[in-house]
């Protein structure tokens, strides 16, 4: 009898057709394999009986990287009589829905090999096989096949050919699989003249180790390397990108180098040591290496090796660990050209010839509340499916909001979620994103959008790209509030049809052309009801106020003081360059000239972080809020601060401004870092009553938080345990991040219902 099997899953570039060829030839089933599409199609010639344990076996065993979605059996006619059982060409025939795996650090037998000086791959940077190296970012189109992907300009030698058309062998239909025969190369560059040597690669670690700014092309971007235990290159780095302040993520020796920097848990270990490799954020232990790296913070960013040229770099150097920060002009995506790479100005380059058709960033992962939370979706996780629990055949596109974009295209019951695409205000930025949603449509072979969901906010570039594609398919554009996409993103990993939401960040344009941050909604897919908020607070200068904390302060105090006595609380404040803006601040308080309102719980973490001196300005996302953050992480809630909900008819508001008020009054009575615990607590408390009593109200058993703010630990600990408190379900982010890479998702959602 002869039956045809279609497996359909992440089964392409995992080693499944050998893994097949061994269960068949081992059961003496006759017939083929071949990859189709994103599936493998199967023809079995041999007994029911058999067949059916080949298919339980296929379940059981299949390899580590690979996923199964579903096998289907059927029998068929089939006429011609196979001998033996034959692994055929791809067939390229269209199917939908991506099954390409992410991005795999190299495995352990890879590593065994590069360090083997009897192996031909020793030393080779660009080693890898069926179960290691590059795939979503090397791969242009399906099949996954050598031809489709970024290798297919180095011709494989024979020795290589032999490897790869072996069944038994490791590297059987590995495609990225070269030496250093065949394979791509590395070239050492210092300035732009290239360096005549015979190992670039140790050669550029010697640099590392003599304090030196290198910038590395890896697998799916570049890096800027240096010592992490000398304060002048890192300054250096800040001075080159323009980033004073921002934290640098630091690649660790191993393990035992990672320990030596940051305390580590158990579950911080399976996340730093998984094939995924993300950056995990830890705490650090004080003076291990720079406080440059992450001035003001409590933790600090740490991977691991996760390519050839890491493991090579640390062989030839002595450091515990390099920064490795992406290596970008801030706002732009991350350098992968010969010349984007020069222009950055490193001392050194190490730049290799092979292509990178998919840009990747590092991922980055911290521990929430005793969960894992992503902050950044991309490399090791990108193009993974996440499966949905709805019946929609819609194809909708989502492009995300402003800052910190990723795009999504949910076809059916999976989304698809770009890699990190960054802040699309910048031009180039928003070009990768537009080239990114290409992408997006030909991993999954959907030619055609039913709908392009964008933000409701008018002037976002990414709006105006959604209605150019809209156009272009035909499609409608949906507009979807910010932060009822974040809710619904929640939802949809959680399938849950309805939750109170409370949806916390920096901003997001709010129906009401006010920017919003801190919302309890009543939310469904199809819709929200905004029945609670903080309190709306003047942002005195507008933007201004977000880059200088201190303007909060003043404009949340405003409430509670005659603007005379405001201005003598203000002195004691720094934070202002001098007396003029004081005065220019409360002119602007006074007629309420250039003062729009917010509620965002970003801004009032800014004004209690400005106010207790830990942050006076923003050199980066969230910086006022983070620093509160760690600042408070030496501290107790000793402090009284008033948990204060007022009742109108529209909805509930928390009064932040009575929260400000008594971290005030507490300074010069409390230590400062009990008094900012204290303020988060009560700010987290008040979040989370609200959504209780909006959840009894609505007869809702489900609540959940989403925005960027959902990364602050002791926020999400306290909102849970009270929600938990009450016997309800608290969920929060799993697969997709809390903070603005996470919108898409929820957009594309919304539009889809
Ligand atoms: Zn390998
Ligand atoms: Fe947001």
């Amino acid at each position: 009898m002869a039956f045809r099997v279609v497996v359909r899953g992440v089964v392409q570039g995992v080693g499944f057709r050998p893994f097949i060829y061994r269960i068949a030839k081992g059961k003496n089933l006759r017939g083929y394999v071949r990859n189709a599409g994103n599936s493998v199609e199967l023809l079995l010639q041999g007994e029911r009986e058999e067949v059916n344990e080949f298919v339980e076996t296929v379940k059981r065993d299949h390899p580590p990287l690979s996923e199964i979605f579903s096998i289907d059996v059927k029998s068929v006619a089939d006429n011609e009589v196979y001998e033996d059982f034959l692994i055929l060409k791809s067939e390229a025939k269209g199917e939908t829905g991506s099954a390409i795996p992410p991005d795999v650090a190299l495995c352990d037998k890879c590593i065994q090999e590069i360090f083997d000086p009897g192996d031909k791959r020793y030393h080779y940077p660009f080693t890898v096989c069926t179960d290691c190296g590059p795939r979503f970012t090397i791969i242009e189109d399906l099949p996954y096949d050598r031809e489709k992907t970024t290798m297919r300009v180095f011709p494989m030698c024979r020795d290589c050919s032999r490897e790869y058309e072996d069944p038994l062998d490791r590297r059987f239909h590995a495609e990225p699989t070269c030496c250093p025969v065949c394979g791509p190369e590395y070239i050492l560059y210092k300035g732009r003249d290239r360096v005549n040597t015979s190992d670039p690669v140790r050669d550029a670690a010697k640099a590392l180790d003599r304090g030196r700014i290198v910038a590395i092309k890896g697998v799916g971007g570049t890096h800027l390397a240096t010592k992490t235990t000398m304060d002048e290159p890192i300054l250096r780095i800040r001075e080159m990108l323009g980033r004073p302040q921002k934290p640098f993520a630091v690649m660790a020796r191993d393990i035992g180098s990672v320990e030596d920097i940051a305390f580590l848990g158990a579950e911080e270990r399976n996340l730093i040591e998984s094939f995924r490799r993300p950056i995990v954020l830890l705490k650090k232990r004080d003076g291990a290496l720079s406080e440059y790296i992450s001035p003001g913070l409590h933790n600090i960013g740490v991977m691991l090796p996760y390519a050839g040229v890491h493991h090579l770099l640390f062989h030839h150097s002595r450091e515990p660990a390099f920064v490795m920060t992406s290596a970008n002009i801030p706002g732009e995506p991350m350098a992968i050209e010969d010349k984007d790479i020069f222009s950055l100005g490193a001392e050194y380059s190490l730049i290799h010839n092979r292509r990178i058709a998919n840009r990747c960033d590092d991922s980055v992962v911290k521990i929430v509340a005793g969960e894992k939370t992503l902050l950044r979706r991309s490399r090791g996780y990108v193009p993974q499916l996440i499966d949905l629990n709805i019946e929609d055949r819609a194809n909708v596109l989502a492009l995300g909001p402003e800052l910190d974009v990723t795009a999504c295209l949910l076809k059916g019951n999976k989304a698809l979620v770009s890699q990190y695409i960054g802040n699309t205000t910048k031009i180039k930025t928003l070009e990768y994103l537009g080239r990114a949603v290409e992408n997006l449509m030909s991993l999954s072979r959907v030619e055609e959008i039913d709908a392009v969901a964008v933000d409701l906010h008018p002037g976002f570039s990414t709006a105006r790209l959604g209605e150019e594609l809209g156009e272009r398919y035909g499609a409608k554009v949906v507009r979807v509030q910010h932060h009822h996409a974040h809710i619904a993103s929640l939802m949809m990993e959680h399938s849950v049809k309805e939750c109170v939401g409370i949806a916390v960040d920096g901003v997001g344009y709010g129906i009401d052309g006010k920017p919003w941050g801190g919302e309890i909604m009543v939310a469904t897919l199809k819709g929200f009801e905004r029945v609670g908020s903080l309190m709306p607070q003047p942002m005195p200068g507008g933007d201004l106020a977000t880059r200088f904390p201190a303007r909060m302060v003043a404009g949340i105090l405003s409430s509670k003081y005659p603007l005379k006595e405001l201005g003598s609380i203000l002195k004691d404040i720094k934070g202002f360059r001098n007396s003029r803006e004081v005065e220019l601040i409360l002119r602007q308080l006074d007629r309420g000239f250039n003062t729009p309102e917010t509620t965002s719980a970003g801004r009032v973490l800014d004004a209690i972080s400005a106010l207790l001196g830990v942050c006076y300005e923003r050199t980066y996302e969230g910086e006022p809020a983070v620093k509160l953050e760690s600042f408070a992480k030496g501290g107790k809630a000793l402090v009284d601060i008033p948990v204060a909900i007022s009742e109108n008819k529209r909805r509930m508001v928390l009064d932040t401004a009575s929260i400000l008020e008594a971290a005030l009054f507490a300074i010069g009575r409390y230590k400062k870092r009990d008094i900012a615990a204290s303020a988060q607590k009560a700010l987290a408390t008040g979040l989370a009553r609200m959504a209780l009593m909006a959840a009894e109200k609505n007869g809702i058993r489900v609540v959940g938080i989403s925005g960027g703010v959902a990364y602050n630990d002791a926020i999400v600990t306290t909102v849970k345990t009270v929600v938990e408190a009450e016997g309800l379900r608290f969920i929060s982010h799993r697969r997709v991040p809390c903070g603005d890479g996470g919108v898409s998702l929820g957009q594309a959602a919304v539009a889809a219902m």
